[in-house]
């Protein structure tokens, strides 16, 4: 197992770094330094991704027939990290992370050449219409009907948690076209167009105020038949394919940031605090296993391995670090952790932080970031594959 990295993978790191630094101007900075969570607006966003769609690095992960960049595990990683380091706008992770590579593995021929192409330009903004009132962690049991009617489904329903699902024109979506039976062999996948007659967006607003969340209700929605992924009732099949997608991989780099930040604050508002001091000495440790869990799996990747429950792990023990962090860091800023000002956060902004700018996303992050242990899987869900895996 080497863990060490190569020459190539330094210079790598190094061609990386210049590129941002010559791309990424100012107000792309800030909107990703004040994002409080994974959804930038894609005002910003999307600006990001038409510079990176030049240089051919929008879709390291893929396959480089459809557009990904040949890069190796070691240089995807580095590229993750330093796109933390640098506060990149992130792309939604809906369409280039998640459905992308479900076109690739189960689209026919004119489904990759037709999608495709506009993810990676960003023409294309994805949602994810998976969970529903009362199936989420139980996904099996979702409801929302689609009737076959000539070559359309009619579809009734509603979905919910639908991140981004105000800002996106597709949603991919997981309906029922089999009441009888296993309810997993009733479930068929189908991509759509958002401004289809009958779709209703209504927003949710989160406990720290932001819109990234909504219920999305349908209503006798017609979806030709030619927009389904994979089979009729074999949509489940495509479902737990994109699961993997969205737990496995990632890097620790963005809560490497946070913990930096976090260590800032307590030289900057508290440095003589021996418990915080110990407190932040135990959240360094926890980040550093995480680092060597990644660069293990890494080393797997390279010789041929498979990560196993991996994925699961890393998605459980990054998020509650994550948490932590946040909570240590709004403790230890005090009084100016306190401040909503929402519009100081604007990239091109002419308000005037009260107090440090950097302590503006503390408690927003931190409300925001309760969910991380929710969305994508909830801790205690990863915990029963975990336990499940080890045969416990
Ligand atoms: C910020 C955020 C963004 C999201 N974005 C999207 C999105 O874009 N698209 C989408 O489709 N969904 C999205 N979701 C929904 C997310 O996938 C679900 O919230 C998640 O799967 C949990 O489902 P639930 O909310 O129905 O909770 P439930 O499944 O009802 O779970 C409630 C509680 O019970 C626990 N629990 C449930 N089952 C078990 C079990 N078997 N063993 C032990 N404990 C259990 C859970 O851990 C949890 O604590 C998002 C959620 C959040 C919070």
């Amino acid at each position: 197992m080497d863990m060490e990295l190569a020459q190539e993978d330094l210079e790598f790191g190094q061609e990386v770094r210049t590129f941002f630094e010559e791309n990424l101007t100012d107000e792309l900075r800030d909107a990703g330094r004040f994002a409080t969570s994974i959804w930038i607006d894609p005002t910003y966003s999307l600006k990001w991704q038409a510079i990176l769609h030049k240089k051919g690095w929008v879709a390291p992960g893929w396959p480089v027939e459809y557009g990904g960049t040949g890069w190796t595990d070691m240089q995807r990683y580095i590229y993750t990290s330093e796109c933390s380091r640098a506060s990149t706008p992130l792309a939604a992770p809906m369409g280039v992370g998640m459905v992308a590579y479900c076109i690739m593995g189960y689209g026919t021929q004119e489904q990759k050449d037709h999608y495709l192409p506009r993810i990676l330009s960003g023409e294309d903004y994805w949602c994810q219409g998976y969970s529903e009132p009362g199936a989420g962690s139980d996904l099996a049991s979702l409801k929302l009907q689609a009737v076959s009617d000539g070559d359309d489904y009619v579809l009734n329903g509603t979905k919910i948690w639908t991140s981004q699902a105000h800002c996106a024109n597709k949603i991919f979506i997981l309906v029922r076209t089999r009441n009888e039976g296993k309810p997993q062999a009733g479930i068929t996948f189908l991509l759509m167009d958002m401004d289809l007659p009958g779709i209703e967006v209504s927003p949710i607003i989160n406990i720290a105020g932001e819109h990234e969340l909504n219920q999305v209700f349908f209503t006798d929605v017609r979806v030709p038949k030619t927009n389904r992924l994979g089979d009729e009732n074999d949509g489940w099949t495509v479902a737990k394919y994109l699961l993997e997608f969205e737990r496995g991989g990632g890097s620790s780099a963005g809560i490497e940031m946070s913990l930096a930040k976090a260590k800032a604050i307590l030289l900057d508002a508290d440095p003589d605090n021996e418990t915080q001091r110990l407190r932040h000495a135990d959240l360094e440790r926890r980040l550093e296993a995480i680092k060597m869990t990644e660069k293990l799996i890494l080393s797997t990747l390279a010789t041929g391995g498979s990560p196993g429950g991996k994925a699961s792990m890393l998605k459980t023990i990054r998020s509650e670090l994550g948490q932590d962090i946040s909570q240590f860091a709004s403790e230890t800023a005090g009084i100016y952790a306190q401040v909503f000002q929402p519009e100081a956060r604007q990239p091109n902004t002419n308000v005037a932080p009260i107090g440090p700018a950097e302590y503006l996303t503390l408690t927003p992050g931190y409300l925001t970031g309760r969910a991380s242990t929710i969305a994508g899987g909830s801790a205690e869900v990863q915990r029963n594959i975990i336990a499940k895996i080890m045969g416990l």
